[in-house]
């Protein structure tokens, strides 16, 4: 009798928080074993009370547990998981982590390594996305990096345009320049960072869009060669690059719009030789032209707003992809059913600039029956209860609160009273900035772009 070699009865999910407790949720309905990891810190979290068994991995420092590397494969090995989930953030996009599960002969849920590496460097990225037929933000992404040169792309872009680090993320080595004659200055200035940050130089220039949406594309591929799209979501919400309220579907796509992005995006995957869960940022101009912006190579915080308008579990997806089975579903059994929207409950002060906020949460509860909500229709994905403590070790994200509508306005209505109906004492969070965010004019009348907190601060603030 052969066995067959992807297959797991035990998965190791290295992560924590909110994605940890979401992921042992379906690992545990398809009969898998759960193992949760964690640092000192985290001893008491819900993702280890759930957990059927956890392991210590080291103190709270992520750089001493999440993120080491051995630790974690030998948590693995002790524990007989055959396979791995890293969740978002921690090693999710590491290709040394994914290398060395490799070696171990652990299944590493998520793509290969060499898949990461391809979306890894800014630059390299768009050149593949260029052959792959993938519509780019027009730029420069070449290896020639002389002042000059890069002077006279710029201009011949034209003004403004936006200067990125090729190896950067988390919008360092990023600035905006109006005018050619900013243009020197603010190149010294990006290298500079990107040099401290990413230790690299190389820059990249773009066109910058005034008032783009952001837009992008979940889209799945197994490892027999088939690639679907499950649609858009929209998360041009932002603040200070960091997405606050999700939707899906993007308002105002036209089928035609959702089929183009759709293709592309699976074209992206396929170009790269992409296996699991993914998701293609683009940034929508007012036109309805798109471009590519980056690809994330792993399951996103907001994948539950796409799982709640095609009715399918993603996670359920990518560990059935990882057994080495086939894609559940082809791209003609994909359907949309209403909207959805997603909003991040974080432990942090808007009166106080957003400062990380921390203690024990006293209360932490949302009764949908006396808010009068159908439990069909909202979903608190969270990483905490009523007693935990909040520290400040880790990303302040403590919840995603998630709702459902036959449309946008029955699901803005259902997110506003589920916000309402929201208990949490002892820790302060960005609750009432989610709701004047959500009941918010601007917001209802779907006047989205990338800029939104910015432009109504006045009234927002
Ligand atoms: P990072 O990897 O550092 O997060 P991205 O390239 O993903 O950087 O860009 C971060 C954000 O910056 C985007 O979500 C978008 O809001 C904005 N942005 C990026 N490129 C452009 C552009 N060409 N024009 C306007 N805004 C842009």
């Amino acid at each position: 009798m052969t066995t067959d070699p992807n297959k797991f009865d035990t998965l190791l999910v290295a992560n924590r928080g909110e994605i940890a407790c979401r992921v042992m949720r379906t690992a545990r309905a398809m009969g898998l074993r759960t193992v949760a990891v964690y640092s000192d810190a985290d001893a008491n979290a819900r993702h280890v009370r759930e957990a059927d068994e956890a392991v210590r991995l080291g103190p709270a420092a992520a750089r001493d547990s999440y993120l080491k590397v051995e630790a974690v494969i030998e948590a693995a090995r002790r524990t007989g998981a055959g396979a791995i989930h890293p969740g978002y953030g921690f090693l999710s996009e590491n290709g040394p982590f994914v290398d060395a599960l490799e070696r171990a002969g652990i299944t590493f849920v998520g793509p290969p390594a060499s898949a990461i590496a391809a979306m890894g460097d800014k630059s390299a990225a768009k050149a593949r996305m260029h052959h792959a037929g993938v519509p780019l933000v027009p730029g420069y992404h070449g290896d020639d990096q002389d002042d000059a040169l890069l002077k006279a792309e710029a201009d011949k872009i034209g003004y403004p345009v936006l200067l990125k680090a090729s190896a950067g993320g988390g919008g360092k080595g990023m600035r905006v320049v109006e005018s050619a004659a900013d243009f020197q200055a603010a190149l010294d200035g990006c290298r500079r960072e990107s040099q401290a940050a990413f230790g690299d130089q190389r820059m990249l220039i773009e066109k910058y869009l005034t008032q783009p949406r952001h837009v992008e594309v979940q889209v799945f591929c197994d490892s027999h060669g088939n690639g679907v799209y499950l649609f858009e979501r929209d998360c041009s919400v932002q603040r200070r690059h960091q997405k606050v309220l999700e939707e899906a579907p993007a308002p105002g796509m036209t089928a035609e719009l959702r089929r183009e992005m759709g293709e592309a995006a699976v074209r992206a995957a396929r170009e790269i030789g992409y296996v699991g869960a993914g998701t293609v940022e683009f940034l929508l101009d007012a036109d309805g032209s798109f471009y590519f912006m980056e690809m994330n190579t792993r399951l996103q915080v907001e994948h539950p707003v796409t799982e709640m308008i095609t009715g399918q579990d993603l996670v359920e997806w990518q560990l059935r992809v990882a057994m080495g089975e086939r894609l559940p579903l082809a791209q003609d059994e994909l359907t949309i059913t209403g909207h959805s929207f997603e909003a991040r409950l974080y432990a942090e002060d808007p009166e106080q600039d957003f400062l990380p906020a921390t203690g024990t949460l006293t209360r932490f509860a949302l009764d949908l029956e006396g808010a009068g909500l159908d439990a069909d229709k909202v979903r608190l994905d969270s990483g905490v209860e009523s007693g935990d403590a909040v520290s400040m070790h880790y990303d302040p994200m403590l919840a995603k609160l998630i709702v459902h509508g036959a449309d946008r306005d029955q699901a803005l209505a259902t997110l506003n009273r589920a916000l309402a109906a929201l208990d949490v004492q002892g820790v302060v969070t960005n609750r009432a900035f989610l709701q004047r965010l959500a009941t918010h004019p601007a917001f209802k009348g779907c006047e989205l772009d990338t800029r939104f907190i910015e432009k109504h601060e006045a009234t927002l603030f």
